[in-house]
């Protein structure tokens, strides 16, 4: 069976994200969505509740789950018995950074493989950390997340206030 895990902090999960999801699912038998539990970045939503905000929104993809993982990715990996990493390039900034995971990455695990897939152009310029910026200031987020992301995200930076 293909497996591919999709590796990431989905702090929260944005349109962006589900677009490569959605994509990404017609390509492998079985897709995991992988939620770092710790990543080196300073988080708003619960591992548990990053998680659920997936789980809500991937209702109609059936070969597509979501679970959340500590450590390396290329354990993740090898614990669900995925052959293959995806992630997102968006323009810019996210080659580098990913180029150097992915050498990190066959470094450490060589028979894992890498699949990027663009973003897509509605969504080039969308990420979770821009996501938050805009909901703390009250700005209208209703087109970069679902329904219930977005609820949520408004709940939780007004709970921090
Ligand atoms: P990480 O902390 O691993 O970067 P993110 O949740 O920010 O986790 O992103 C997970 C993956 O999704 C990364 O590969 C990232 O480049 C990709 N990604 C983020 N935003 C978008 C987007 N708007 N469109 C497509 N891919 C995206």
């Amino acid at each position: 069976m293909t497996i591919a895990i999709y590796p990431g902090s989905f702090d929260p999960v944005t349109n962006g994200h589900l677009d490569v999801a959605s994509r990404v699912a017609k390509l492998f038998e079985r897709l995991i969505i992988g939620v770092y539990d710790t990543p080196d970045k300073q988080l708003l939503f619960t591992t548990e509740e990053r998680v659920e905000l997936i789980r809500k929104a991937i209702v109609n993809l059936p070969n597509v789950e979501v679970k959340s993982f500590i450590g390396l990715t290329v354990d993740f990996a090898k614990e669900v018995k995925a052959q293959t990493i995806v992630r997102g390039l968006r323009m810019g900034a996210d080659f580098e950074r990913e180029f150097d995971l992915a050498m990190m990455n066959k470094k450490l695990s060589p028979e894992l493989e890498l699949v990027c897939l663009m973003a897509n152009q509605e969504y080039q310029f969308l990420s979770s950390s821009l996501l938050k910026e805009a909901a703390r200031l009250g700005g209208n987020i209703n087109d970069f997340v679902p329904k219930h992301v977005a609820t949520a995200l408004i709940r939780k930076v007004h709970s921090k206030m």
